[in-house]
């Protein structure tokens, strides 16, 4: 059966996408650490990010580095930090969140309650600036 993430690459699951090439998306995290919170994948399934052919492993984190970009670009932050757990959906994916300080990489912290419209927005301004990055 397809990954919860595949299903959200071909359409069958909303997502807020921020960006999105041959191999790769990137997308809000339903539940937030931080507003810009994105997770970025590979359209290949594979559960565990070290199992990824080093190619398709190599163009993630070429991918992710790009987004994190646009993340700064868009979200006021100090730095975007970076993560990589999987003990939740069995398909490689980088966290990557805005942060101000250490603690705001705590995935014990409480999550973000966001409405929709929040979202859209966050996504937009992130999509935004990395499409201008790409000019
Ligand atoms: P991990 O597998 O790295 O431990 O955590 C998976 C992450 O995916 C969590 O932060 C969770 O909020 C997020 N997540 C799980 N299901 C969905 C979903 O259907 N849509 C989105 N946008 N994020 C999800």
């Amino acid at each position: 059966m397809a990954s919860i993430f595949t299903r959200i690459v071909n359409g069958e699951i909303p997502s807020y996408k921020v960006a999105e090439n041959e191999n790769y998306y990137a997308f809000l995290d339903i539940n937030p650490l931080a507003k810009g919170h994105t997770l970025v994948i590979p359209k290949m399934e594979e559960d565990y990010i070290f199992n990824l052919p080093g190619d398709v492993y190599a163009g993630l984190w070429e991918f992710a580095n790009k987004v994190a970009k646009a993340i700064d670009k868009a979200v006021p932050c100090k730095r975007v930090g970076v993560a990589v757990l999987g003990m939740e959906v069995p398909h490689a994916h980088i966290h990557l969140i805005p942060i101000q300080n250490e603690s705001d990489m705590l995935f014990s912290n409480p999550k973000l309650q966001l409405s929709s419209e929040e979202f859209v927005a966050i996504a937009k301004a992130i999509n935004e600036a990395w499409e201008g990055n790409r000019k």
